[in-house]
């Protein structure tokens, strides 16, 4: 599944096809269980007419999830939140499992398990494919998609960019009673990180992911907020790690795959020492680490 760097990858490559072309229109695909399973807000009828002549004004990512701002439809300007920010509306995408965004040729034929074709005001098209749909697509501004339960109403801070200090990290960590693993896969606690990102950190930081997060001492706290920030940007310079189908904004995949040390490597010789790879079930998710590194 794409996680932080996969999704940040798709959204660099994006963000100079996207930004400031207009949706001259749209096409979603009319099996009408896909389009309720893949629109998840609002509906697939009101999506499909609230889109089109929309201009997209930014490309960024929060989590794993791709947000599009998008220019109001009136010409006033954007009403302002009661925090000063504007409330624009937002078309936003979650890849799921096996979900691409990518800007095509028009004459390029759609590739299978193409869901959604917007046709922008450069002539290019921006088309949505996902083979096993867990992926979905959003349009709304902010407060109406959380309530509506369409995007998580809590979402963590940024691990990377400097979106979190370390004290930062230390408070939140503290406060968590559980498995690191499941603390670093909890979306409400940090935004982006996954099952692979987290089985790394862990590994670099020499924690077993069972580990209980209020009993790590000051220095596995550092480790672990240092590896956290490692895995995921080494891995954003090695344009993410092509799992299952990741491919980033140009159909192309990334490298990140060869350099994990530990994910998918369960009983394979830790690279470090040799002791084959521990494979186990936590947070209801697939974990390897090594028995002899991490403690
Ligand atoms: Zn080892």
């Amino acid at each position: 599944m794409p996680e932080l760097p996969e999704v940040e990858t798709v959204v660099r490559d994006l963000r100079p096809q996207l930004t400031g072309r207009r949706i001259r229109s749209l096409q979603l695909t009319r099996d009408p269980s896909i389009r309720s399973r893949l629109v998840r807000y609002p509906s697939a009828a009101q999506f499909v007419r609230r889109l089109p002549g929309r201009t997209i004004t930014s490309v960024t990512r929060r989590g794993k999830y791709i947000v599009m701002s998008l220019q109001s439809l009136s010409r006033g300007p954007d009403t302002t939140g009661s925090n000063g920010a504007p409330e624009a509306e937002r078309l936003i995408v979650h890849l799921g499992m096996t979900g691409h965004l990518r800007v095509w040729e028009p004459e390029e034929a759609p590739v299978r398990h193409t869901h959604f074709r917007a046709l922008l005001d450069s002539g290019l098209e921006l088309r949505y494919d996902d083979q096993r749909q867990f992926g979905r697509l959003l349009l709304g501004k902010q407060d109406e998609l959380v309530a509506a339960r369409a995007f998580p109403a809590r979402l963590g801070p940024e691990p990377i960019h400097g979106d979190l200090t370390e004290g930062e990290f230390a408070k939140l960590i503290r406060s968590r009673r559980r498995p690191v693993k499941s603390a670093l896969l909890d979306q409400s606690f940090l935004a982006g990180v996954g099952n692979i990102y987290a089985d790394e950190a862990c590994f670099r930081a020499g924690i077993r992911p069972s580990r209980w997060t209020h009993r790590l001492t000051v220095r596995e706290r550092r480790a672990l907020y240092a590896a956290i920030q490692d895995v995921l940007e080494n891995s954003i310079a090695a344009r993410g790690s092509s799992i299952i189908s990741y491919v980033d904004g140009f159909g192309v995949r990334g490298t990140n795959q060869e350099k994990l040390l530990v994910y998918g490597r369960s009983g394979q010789p830790c690279l470090r020492c040799g002791t084959p790879l521990q494979g186990t079930r936590l947070a209801g998710r697939g974990t390897v680490y090594c028995r002899t590194c991490q403690r």
